[in-house]
């Protein structure tokens, strides 16, 4: 699979006014709109301003306005365009786009701003798109920084090549098999990638995102310490910032990685040592060794202490866990989403890649694991619900449904994330097998269509 990270050369002032207003017209804006916003660019003029000295006024040619909360949209509007168009010219010259998925719903591009990703698991595919992206977008002023794109391989070593010029079609050998006009510069390749805040491998691993992530909530930690660490601050307040600052910086986008065991581990290890702080408990190596009479401190303890303190958070593996529910929820209750034909078949199969040259058992996905986990929870709550409605009196009310376990019990099995063990215990090792799946669909599909069962699912 190959993916581009393309980088815009100064994509928001590049625009021209006139494609603005061609594109907001493609899309079927409504008149009075499309000429209120197009008001807005007619003949704008800008000074520059150099410590108390002002230029005089000169005329703004192209360019989105910096700051207008307008503009984020007028640059999706108009790079949608243009990327209709060359999924156009593309279809008529060529055969299918690129489907990575499933061949009823090509996928080719995603776009977030400027921020722009083009992938195919074809290196020829997508070279002869990236040729004709880099067509269209000059016609529009939009120009490639040719050194800061980036080409992510995975299990791949082939490169992909730039266009020799912006003008004009591409008569490369790529796009016109035979023919001796060469291609551009390779896309330089990076092992690492970073869109829109994660870090991307050539493994798809979350391990490159998770220690990156890991590293930079310690080092603000160490930043923070004398602050947990002090005992003229209210705990609540510390808290907050442990909640706003470190857990908002290593929990983002984990909704939709796959954590390893290991993974878990190092989230919650992160988690007690902030407690530790706050709480003023000392370390498992001072317990063990320098005072071994001293008050033990488990992360049972701490948590229990935390709690004395006010603190009714989970911990990283836990909160982790309930955030890809949120999103599992999320994807089941809307069908039509990309999000959900990336996820699962129409018939509630898992999408996956069949390899034959994979050695071992077969990997898990998200989709897998986080099956498992909503089935388990969902499973123990109505087991409680249903003791409540035996245990219930003759003419008693009907129980209020039974709320999770409280967020301190660490080690309860209702917060135990799904295991390699446990996926295959409820899957069976093939993990493919469309009775399973059916079976599961449909002990998870009711509670994810009522939003306040599954509030209690994820804990959300
Ligand atoms: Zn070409």
């Amino acid at each position: 699979m190959h993916f581009l990270f393309l980088d815009w050369s100064k994509a928001f002032d590049s625009i021209t006014h006139e494609n603005i207003e061609i594109a907001l017209q493609r899309y079927e804006v409504p008149e009075p709109f499309t000429k209120a916003i197009t008001a807005l660019y007619r003949a704008p003029t800008f000074r520059v301003k150099n410590g108390s000295d002002l230029s005089s006024l000169h005329p703004q040619q192209r360019g989105i306005r910096q700051g207008c909360p307008l503009s984020p949209y007028l640059f999706i509007i108009v790079l949608s365009c243009l990327m209709h168009d060359v999924e156009e010219e593309y279809t008529s010259k060529f055969e299918l786009l690129p489907n990575p998925f499933s061949a009823s719903s090509p996928l080719w591009d995603l776009e977030y701003a400027d921020d722009t990703v083009l992938f195919s698991p074809n290196p020829v595919t997508l070279q002869r798109l990236l040729h004709i992206l880099q067509h269209h977008a000059a016609r529009i002023g939009l120009l490639l920084n040719l050194d800061k794109c980036e080409h992510l391989q995975l299990n791949t070593e082939q490169d992909i090549y730039f266009r020799d010029t912006e003008q004009g079609q591409c008569q490369c050998s790529t796009c016109f098999p035979g023919s001796p006009v060469p291609h551009g510069p390779p896309v330089p390749v990076s092992a690492i990638v970073k869109y829109l805040g994660v870090y991307l491998s050539q493994k798809a691993r979350a391990q490159t995102d998770i220690t990156k992530r890991l590293a930079i909530t310690y080092a603000s930690l160490k930043v923070l310490r004398p602050f947990f660490e002090s005992r003229d601050i209210p705990a609540d307040w510390k808290f907050t910032i442990y909640g706003q600052v470190l857990r908002a910086i290593v929990l983002y986008a984990v909704q939709s990685e796959t954590l390893t065991a290991a993974q878990n581990v190092k989230l919650d290890t992160l988690h007690y040592r902030v407690l530790r702080n706050i709480t003023h408990t000392k370390t498992t190596f001072y317990h063990k060794v320098v005072n071994p009479n001293d008050t033990p401190s488990s992360n049972l303890d701490i948590s229990k202490k935390a709690l004395d303190l006010g603190y009714k958070g989970h911990t990283l593996s836990t909160e982790a866990l309930n955030r890809k529910l949120s999103l599992l929820g999320h994807i089941i209750r809307h069908p039509d989403s990309l999000e959900h034909k990336v996820t699962f078949t129409n018939s509630h199969m898992y999408r996956r890649h069949r390899t034959n040259f994979r050695v071992g058992p077969p990997k898990l996905h998200w989709a897998e694991t986080a099956m498992t986990d909503a089935y388990g929870r969902i499973q123990y709550l109505e087991q409680q619900d249903r003791t409540a409605m035996l245990m219930r009196l003759p003419n008693a009310p009907i129980p209020i449904p039974v709320a999770p376990p409280e967020p301190h019990l660490i080690n309860h099995e209702y917060y135990l994330n799904a295991t390699r063990n446990t996926v295959w215990q409820l899957h069976d090792w093939e993990l493919q097998r469309f009775y399973t799946t059916v079976r599961l669909w449909r002990g998870v599909e009711p509670s994810a269509q009522n939003r306040k069962q599954w509030q209690r699912v994820s804990g959300r």
